[in-house]
């Protein structure tokens, strides 16, 4: 069932704007799993859509930058990035950020901060 709160997010997909069968490529099919990836890479609601994903048991397709075998091995929730908010794959909550670039910008920016508070 869709609540409000689904509808929300669900307007936000940038695979709207792409043909939905890239999202389904066929087995050995990297090409178009990568290009789907690089979609979801951009796109505003990628934590919602995983988590989504998860909760759902959705089997088929990439949701949220990750393919139907990945997410079979997740066996937890994701929680999102302290710097850009997309979903962080761990679940040690002591890793606050996605990547080693989220986490170098977030230091850039909090030493910027200081610089400029002093
Ligand atoms: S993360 Fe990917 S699959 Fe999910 S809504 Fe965004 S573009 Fe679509
Ligand atoms: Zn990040």
């Amino acid at each position: 069932m869709n609540t409000d709160l689904d509808q929300v997010w669900q307007d936000l997909a940038l695979c709207q704007e792409v043909d939905p069968e890239l999202f389904f490529p066929d087995q050995g099919d990297h090409a178009s799993a990568a290009a789907a990836k690089g979609v979801c890479a951009a796109c505003p609601v990628r934590f919602e859509c995983l988590t989504d994903a998860l909760v759902q048991r959705e089997r088929y397709g990439i949701r949220g930058g990750v393919s139907e075998r990945k997410r079979r091995e997740i066996k937890y929730l994701p929680h999102r990035c302290g710097h850009c908010s997309s979903p962080v794959l761990d679940p040690d909550p002591r890793r606050v950020y996605c990547s080693a670039i989220c986490r170098s910008s977030a230091e850039k920016s909090r030493r910027a901060l200081k610089r400029t508070a002093a």
